[in-house]
């Protein structure tokens, strides 16, 4: 029987404040007992020897002044004793403890080691009395059974008596309130859940059969696809209890509490089950051990608990471990071999229908007009997680009600989506008219190449309304079907969308400048990907010249290549770059015209729709471009 969680803390409160005072009252004891006066200098070995003859009952260590002094006897024969020359002894603070030594340490103020200071003064008489408390704690429960009303000095604190108990959070799968209707679009990942919440809803069936479940299932993808949410959903579908943790509450752990904490929570989940053992961000414990020097000792201890109590728990008992991480491949090998993190559910960004899915789910919580096309927000959203569109509605609810209405507008989410996408509009930043002609060319820029290369992927909107986010305008693209595999054409033509915005600032000024750093790294990490990890450069072939790091975070590869072949890959790379360039630099000097005049009307207009845009690009007034693919509607 656990206490409920109030009593437990309000004696958890009384309890900590005892320990303070009790700390103040101790150390003021301890400290002005130490005399000055005439003082004995001794060396340090004759220092030792007095402790471990146990003649020495005080000491004081002065940083400052570089001394160590120390008193023997008590009463009259009180005696006190100084050592200047003394080495940086680690044990020291051990052997006083061990002869029960009373001790502090005086840093002057100026000494940044406060914290030191501190922790020796308050923190060694705090941590006694905690450990105190611990064995009392333990003993009386000993005594009575774990039933035992205890004081609970331990209770999830974060602090010498909690060694154990950690502060896992326990919901009641009922009261996660979260199923799979929840989720939206994923359906693989629901498919392969599925049969974990068979499993956990039936443990006996499999276990009649001999068969052996899955003892742990690890969810896999970009931050935001509603890993955490399916694992959730698993517990509610099942209706087992939830036992949550994250892989970063570990890391800011004293030594050795990492493993408790593992070594407790499989505990209570033994307890409990069926259930299901969640550990978000594993791979902030999951990481690779290495094999340098520099290995976090704390962390390699967290994660070999964690591969025993995996391979120990009856896994006819029906415990069901579920791991969430965006940076699998740095996990290390062992969690991922059968018995443990056997499965891998991938939870990708959702694609188009899972995108409008999504935003309809969201749109459910919030008062909406009738009639919103949700399917036209999904097209100008590529690439956007659950998270993002979760974010977007959220937004056009908030704009909705700043503008006084009480339904949320077409126009609130599409407004959002530009927020979620590239921040508030920023006020306090006003560009000059040339600037803004500027702007109004660059982005114009990008449109009409990507019109005339690619008419399948029209834009949806371009602004010159400057963000948060730092951009000064943005140009749009929707996408009207998924696509799942890109050609080599295809990421010649991004790179030189990306390049049309450089590219009518050079035609038209003959200057460039600054606004184009984001589109050059992004059409360079593109043109690096072909050359190092897509087998798309005539030069180096089909041959992987990098390893990827964090595909789900939108890390690049590390190159595994000599200095030499790395060099050539930059040439590679900018000659990709620059050939993009020159299609780009060719479709707006044929289209110029075009160009001029609709940058023109957006200067004026400030943002324009794509509609307005394909209208003045496709009008037939002689300069029509000749689109590589017919545009569609
Ligand atoms: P992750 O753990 O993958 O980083 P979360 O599960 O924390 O992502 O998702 C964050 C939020 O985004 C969720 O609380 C939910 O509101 C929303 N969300 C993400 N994916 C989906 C989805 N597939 N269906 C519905 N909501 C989602
Ligand atoms: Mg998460
Ligand atoms: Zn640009």
């Amino acid at each position: 029987m656990q206490m409920d969680d109030k009593k437990k803390r309000q004696s958890m409160i009384v309890y900590v404040i005892v320990a303070i005072v009790a700390a103040f009252a101790i150390r003021s004891v301890l400290y002005p007992s130490l005399t000055s006066g005439a003082i004995e200098e001794v060396s340090y070995s004759d220092f030792l020897g007095k402790v471990d003859s146990g003649e020495v009952k005080q000491v004081q260590l002065d940083t400052g002044a570089s001394q160590i002094r120390f008193t023997t006897g008590d009463g009259d024969s009180k005696k006190t004793y100084k050592t200047t020359q003394f080495p940086n002894d680690d044990d020291l603070v051990k052997k006083l403890q061990d002869k029960h030594v009373d001790f502090s340490a005086t840093i002057p103020d100026q000494n940044s080691n406060l914290w030191l200071y501190m922790l020796i003064s308050y923190g060694i008489p705090l941590l006694l009395i905690f450990g105190g408390g611990w064995l009392l704690n333990r003993r009386l429960r000993k005594q009575m059974g774990d039933d035992a009303p205890s004081m609970n000095f331990g209770g999830g604190f974060g602090m010498g008596g909690g060694l154990g108990r950690s502060n896992v959070r326990e919901v009641k799968g009922k009261e996660t309130g979260v199923t799979f209707k929840d989720v939206a679009g994923q359906d693989e990942a629901k498919e392969s859940l599925a049969e974990i919440v068979s499993f956990l809803e039936h443990p006996e069936k499999y276990a009649a059969i001999g068969a052996r479940c899955p003892r742990g299932a690890l969810l896999v993808g970009p931050p935001g696809t509603g890993k955490t949410l399916l694992a959730k959903a698993v517990a509610g579908e099942a209706n087992v209890p939830f036992f949550q943790i994250s892989g970063s509450e570990f890391v800011e752990m004293f030594v050795g509490r990492g493993a408790a904490k593992v070594r407790d929570l499989f505990k209570q989940a033994n307890e409990k089950a069926p259930c299901i053992v969640f550990i978000d961000e594993i791979d902030t414990i999951g990481k690779r051990r290495d094999t340098s020097l520099n290995t976090n000792d704390e962390r390699e201890q967290t994660l070999n608990q964690l591969l025993t109590e995996m391979d120990g728990f009856d896994n006819h008992k029906g415990i069901v471990v579920l791991g969430a991480t965006n940076r699998p491949e740095s996990l290390d090998v062992a969690l991922l071999r059968p018995g443990r993190f056997d499965r891998r559910v991938p939870v990708e960004l959702p694609d188009l229908a899972g995108r409008e899915s999504i935003l309809k789910l969201h749109a459910g919580d919030v008062k909406m007009v009738e009639g919103v096309d949700f399917g036209a927000i999904a097209r100008q959203t590529p690439g956007a997680s659950g998270a993002d569109l979760a974010n977007m509605i959220n937004e056009a609810a908030l704009r909705a009600v700043r503008c006084g209405r009480s339904r949320v507008t077409q126009e609130d989410i599409t407004e959002s989506v530009d927020v979620v996408i590239a921040g508030e509009k920023k006020k306090s930043t006003v560009l000059s008219e040339h600037e803004k002609e500027v702007v109004a060319y660059h982005e114009t820029g990008h449109a009409i190449v990507a019109a005339v290369q690619n008419g399948r992927r029209p834009v949806s909107k371009i602004t010159i309304v400057p963000r948060t986010s730092g951009a000064l305008g943005f140009t749009m693209q929707t996408e009207e079907d998924e696509r799942y595999l890109t050609t080599r054409e295809e990421y010649k033509e991004q790179i030189a969308v990306l390049c049309g915005g450089r590219a009518a600032e050079e035609l038209i000024f003959g200057q460039v400048t600054s606004g184009a750093a984001n589109d050059i790294e992004r059409a360079t990490k593109i043109a690096r990907a072909m050359v190092t990890q897509l087998g798309m450069s005539e030069r180096f072939g089909m041959v992987a010249l990098g390893e990827t790091r964090n595909r789900y975070l939108g890390g690049g590869s590390e190159l595994t290549c000599s200095d030499e072949t790395a060099t050539q890959i930059d040439a590679e790379v900018r000659a990709i770059v620059e050939e993009g360039r020159q299609m780009a630099m060719k479709t707006l000097t044929e289209n110029r015209f075009k160009l001029h005049e609709i940058a023109h009307y957006l200067q004026k207009k400030e943002t324009i729709t794509g509609e307005e845009f394909m209208n003045i690009l496709t009008r037939d007034d002689g300069f029509a471009p000749k689109f590589k693919q017919e545009p569609a509607e």
